[in-house]
């Protein structure tokens, strides 16, 4: 379960007492605001604070004394500019802080983006719940042939069926002599020390879930989304991916729409790529032995061209 009922009270409690502000409000951002968005089978993400908007965007590259704001289409035509040209630091200028819950091996890719800040749930302190990450049986398939970092074809039934018992089995197995190894009674009801909770985790799956507080600036966020978000991103962390492009629409639609369109819908080309697109539209039939490319870059650059539909 992504929040319990007690959870729940608390998110309407802070939902409940609206207060008045002289700041930068996004509505899009107000109408997410602490609500946990769903992840996975036990994970969230869900919106703590922000800071700034759109309009903030264009008031900090005009390094203006008022709101900024000129007319939508102007700020508009702004954020796409800045966005076109790589001119970053305006976009650091609108910050989100997310309460994530996510499973601890998703959490391991998703700390190597350094450029957030980041308070984690103490398993030293506190006692993990058993909650683990067990995919959908759709999700389970076997390493992929083409892609050594992928997966490939969708494991059997019976083969699913067999992974999936002993997932739920280890987790459990693992679960149980966690809590016997930090219990201070003993199965006779005698009494026993029991292990720090800093080293009894020590057994658990990596499969287990964590929280943390996730702090970043919108020009670092849309780094992380475009590598997260991405198709070749691993699912378990696309789907957090996914979710956190949704509220970012929400919160800063311009921005997102020239982020949506420069980085995610858009490609980059290597010099070699631009001369081969400039012989094609010229009517000349380049091949891979032509391009000057490797088989490699060749294939994606084919994977650019091509329409996915
Ligand atoms: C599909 C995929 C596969 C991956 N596979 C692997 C893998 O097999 N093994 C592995 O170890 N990692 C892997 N990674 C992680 C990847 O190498 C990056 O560590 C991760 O994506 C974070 O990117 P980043 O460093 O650009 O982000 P951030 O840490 O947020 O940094 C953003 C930018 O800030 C700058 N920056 C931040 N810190 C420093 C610094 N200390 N010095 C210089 N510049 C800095 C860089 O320009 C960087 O691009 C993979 C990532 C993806 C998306």
């Amino acid at each position: 379960m992504p929040v319990t009922p007690e959870q729940q009270a608390e998110i309407d409690a802070l939902r409940a007492q609206p207060r008045q502000t002289l700041r930068a409000v996004s509505e899009g951002m107000e109408a997410h605001l602490y609500k946990a968005i769903p992840v996975l089978d036990h994970g969230f993400v869900r919106v703590i604070d922000y800071m700034g908007d759109d309009a903030a965007i264009c008031q900090a590259a005009r390094v203006s004394y008022g709101k900024g704001t000129k007319s939508v289409q102007n700020d508009e035509g702004l954020i796409r500019y800045l966005m076109r040209h790589w001119h970053s630091t305006p976009f650091e200028m609108c910050e989100v802080k997310l309460h994530v819950k996510l499973p601890v091996f998703v959490a391991r890719q998703w700390i190597r983006h350094r450029t957030a800040n980041v308070n984690e749930y103490s398993a030293r302190y506190s006692i993990l719940d058993r909650e683990f990450y067990i995919p959908e049986p759709s999700q389970l398939a076997a390493q992929s042939v083409v892609n050594n970092q992928g997966r490939g074809a969708a494991l059997t039934a019976d083969e699913s069926a067999r992974v999936l018992e002993i997932l739920k089995g280890d987790a459990a197995r693992t679960y149980d002599h966690y809590e016997e190894m930090i219990s201070d009674t003993s199965p006779d009801g005698g009494a026993k020390q029991g292990l720090a909770r800093e080293l009894a985790r020590m057994n658990l799956p990596a499969n287990i879930y964590t929280q943390w507080y996730w702090k970043v600036d919108l020009h670092n966020l849309f780094h992380f989304l475009r590598l997260r978000a991405d198709a070749h991103a691993q699912y378990e962390i696309r789907v957090y991916a996914d979710a956190i492009c949704k509220v970012v629409a929400d919160w800063v639609p311009a921005a997102y729409g020239a982020f949506e369109d420069y980085r995610m819908g858009g490609a980059v080309l290597s010099a070699k790529g631009l001369e081969c697109l400039r012989r094609m539209l010229k009517g000349e039939a380049v091949t891979q032995e032509t391009s000057g490319m490797s088989k490699g870059e060749w294939r994606e650059f084919e994977g650019v061209l091509n329409d996915p539909a």
